[in-house]
């Protein structure tokens, strides 16, 4: 703990904290030590770690890096943090995020930017981009964040770590703040696939408190991380054939695919037409649900409140306008449209079935196949300010790789691919089958 705490205060200039629970965290680890001498700790005693601001922890700030909940406090443990908890886990702070985790790059955070450690010109990617740096820097073992889109798998490819999304619904979602419910996960971010699998053990499975939640058994995942040989890996054409990807990501890429063949699998190239359709689907259901979720943020029964209200309507508008950010603004706008009567129609059923498509036939390429893989995301780590309103589009194309697992519910995770010739990270990509994660994690062990 003394280590993490003072490599936060050397790295301070990142921006990855807005928290830093020291106290605590050293009289933590004081119990812990006890225990250890008495043999009575958990199973990931003295493991340190640090939380993205969208996890409740009791007692302490939450924010969602927004304005609008400046002053609250969570009122109880996210499921999945209590259970890291019990297993004698130290949280040593929370992190910075783009605010509600709409966002790429950590600009969109209501604190300021993260810088990427590697390159600090560089985003560290996101909405999870601080949790990945944290990692990658040295100032915690692990970090837990969130995936919706690809906010743990893009900045786990950013910084150079290792990040895992599971299935939809393997982890509880209960303490997560939400952005889009239907495809929130909590995921993991870690230096090794070992440690990923032994975090993804102890939080996944059945919980009371979110009846969305898979009641399948959860497996031994660290201990199931050898694989059976040959392997039947398939890469989409559309991915590595698309427009905007870096040639150097797209070589590295194409590099593992040859050492697939080489090492005796089955590599086989498949074809995924709807794959233009994911963006637009993705951020036409997920704007809608945020827009619903983003609604109890009023200014009456969480943080902030706007100090200039008069009567009951301006109190709500002024908050909401004071108290999100623009990118947030932008979603929670689009969303109720293409929720609105004359629209839902054209959008949002639309979209629903064209998710639905996309789902059944991302599944079907499992048939025949034990894992797609892909780049984590077209380019390496971009500059900071690269994107502003006039570019969106741009910037919201870059997901392009990663929200197929999220609209299909399926796992991936991220793992260092190499550098670019400027010395940037660049991530590969593994999907696997709806709760394969077993598999997912022992070919992922393989690769690293
Ligand atoms: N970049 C995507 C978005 O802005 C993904 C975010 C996420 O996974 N939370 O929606």
């Amino acid at each position: 703990v003394e280590y993490f705490l003072r490599n936060i205060e050397q790295k301070k200039h990142l921006n990855i904290f807005l928290e830093v629970y020291q106290q605590e965290a050293l009289e933590r680890a004081e119990a812990i030590d006890q225990k250890i001498a008495d043999g009575t700790q958990g199973r990931l005693a003295g493991m340190v770690l640090g939380i993205k601001d969208v996890l409740c922890y009791q007692g302490h700030p939450l924010q969602a890096a927004s304005q609008i909940l400046n002053g609250f406090e969570a009122q109880f443990t996210a499921t999945a943090v209590q259970r890291l908890l019990d297993e004698d886990v130290i949280i040593i702070g929370r992190q910075n995020c783009d605010e509600f985790a709409m966002g790429s790059s950590n600009e969109n955070s209501s604190f300021g930017p993260t810088l990427n450690p590697v390159d600090e010109t560089k985003v560290p990617g996101g909405s999870s981009g601080a949790s990945a740096a944290a990692v990658a820097v040295g100032l915690c073992h692990a970090s837990l964040g969130s995936d919706t889109g690809g906010s743990v798998r893009q900045p786990a490819s950013f910084c150079g770590v290792v990040g895992l999304k599971p299935t939809y619904s393997r982890i509880s979602r209960w303490g997560l703040i939400a952005y889009a419910s239907s495809f929130d996960t909590i995921g993991i971010l870690s230096h090794t696939v070992e440690e990923a699998a032994l975090l993804l053990e102890v939080m996944a499975g059945q919980d009371e408190f979110d009846s969305t939640v898979s009641q399948r058994e959860v497996p031994a995942y660290a201990q199931k991380l050898s694989l059976e040989r040959p392997l039947k890996v398939g890469y989409i054409k559309e991915t590595i054939e698309s427009e905007g990807i870096d040639s150097e990501v797209k070589q590295k890429t194409l590099d593992r695919i040859e050492f697939l063949k080489q090492a005796g699998h089955e590599v086989k190239e498949v074809t995924f037409p709807l794959l233009e359709y994911v963006l637009p689907t993705y951020y036409i259901l997920t704007t809608a649900e945020a827009s619903t979720n983003l609604e109890r943020y009023d200014g009456v029964k969480f943080g902030y409140r706007t100090p200039e209200a008069t009567d009951l309507e301006t109190m709500y508008k002024r908050t909401r306008s004071e108290g999100f950010g623009a990118e947030v603004q932008r979603r929670i706008m689009l969303g109720t449209f293409v929720l609105s009567a004359s629209y839902y129609d054209a959008y949002f059923t639309k979209a629903q079935k064209v998710r639905r498509l996309i789902a059944e036939q991302t599944k079907a390429l499992f048939k025949e196949l034990d894992f797609l893989i892909l780049p984590t995301a077209p380019t390496p780590p971009f500059e900071i300010g690269k994107y502003g309103e006039e570019n969106l589009i741009e910037y919201y194309l870059a997901d392009l790789f990663t929200v197929q697992a999220s609209v299909s519910g399926i796992p991936a995770i991220s793992i260092p691919n190499g550098t670019s010739e400027t010395g940037l990270p660049i991530g590969l990509q593994i999907m696997a089958n709806a709760f394969n994660e077993d598999k997912l994690l022992a070919f992922a062990k393989y690769l690293l």
